[in-house]
């Protein structure tokens, strides 16, 4: 398996690549539009040829660069069902794997920071590692007050299918504004902030509920062009 953890700074977004070197393929979750160039030749210099690209959720923060990358490379655009994106290739839905030559990612629905929202799971030689977008950071996690966000439902989320997984299971976060790059199940269980330790719910929501946070700024153009997979302006 090939690895790469890509970052794209104005969003502070980092975009997952897996690959396959058995069968040259590749897959990008959570590709951005403006650093679609660094993502193909990144993708060229390992020799792999793009067959997915893959979105936790609808983003507000970014437009995706699944379009762009599909007009340049054919491949197929995968989208959580429950977005409703138009023009993706392909429904994400738990228990289907999403195949990247010889691995599976397998989507973990976990709505709360939108109801779309999804987890990757991947398996490699014993090592688990989960690519968590916004649902949970490092000591941290997305907002819950748009898209049909929820803090009770994410609370519920993280810790049904994320907290659930082996102590030792990697956590790629969606975004981190320190770049912190990675961290495990058994840290965030016990750290993270918000949602570990002895963190109730009830705590949870209320955090949550005052954070008072301003309107994302990119909102009203990033989410009805993610809803077209980055293809709309
Ligand atoms: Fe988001």
């Amino acid at each position: 398996m090939l690895f790469r953890q890509l970052f794209e700074p104005r969003s502070s977004t980092y975009t997952d690549l897996i690959g396959c070197e058995r069968a040259g393929e590749a897959a990008l979750i959570d590709p951005v539009r403006e650093t679609v160039e660094g993502d193909l030749e990144q993708l060229s210099r390992l020799g792999l040829s793009l067959r997915w690209t893959v979105e936790t959720h609808i983003h507000a923060d970014h437009v995706t660069g699944a379009a762009a990358l599909r007009e340049r490379t054919g491949c197929a655009c995968a989208v959580p069902e429950k977005s409703g994106a138009a023009h993706a290739d392909r429904a994400i839905r738990e228990g289907e794997a999403i195949r990247i030559g010889t691995l599976d990612l397998h989507p973990l629905y976990t709505p709360g920071h939108t109801d779309d929202h999804h987890c990757y799971f991947l398996d490699y030689g014993g090592q688990g590692r989960v690519f968590t977008g916004d649902a949970l950071l490092i000591d941290g996690c997305g907002r819950t007050d748009f898209q049909n966000g929820d803090a009770e439902t994410l609370y519920r989320s993280v810790h049904e299918k994320i907290f659930s997984l082996a102590d030792d299971t990697l956590i790629f976060p969606g975004h981190d504004y320190q770049q912190r790059r990675v961290s495990s199940v058994a840290q965030e269980r016990d750290r993270n902030d918000r949602l570990g330790g002895a963190k109730t719910i009830d705590e949870f929501v209320a955090l949550m509920a005052n954070l008072n946070l301003p309107r994302p700024k990119l909102i009203d153009i990033a989410v009805p062009a993610n809803r077209e997979c980055g293809g709309a302006h």
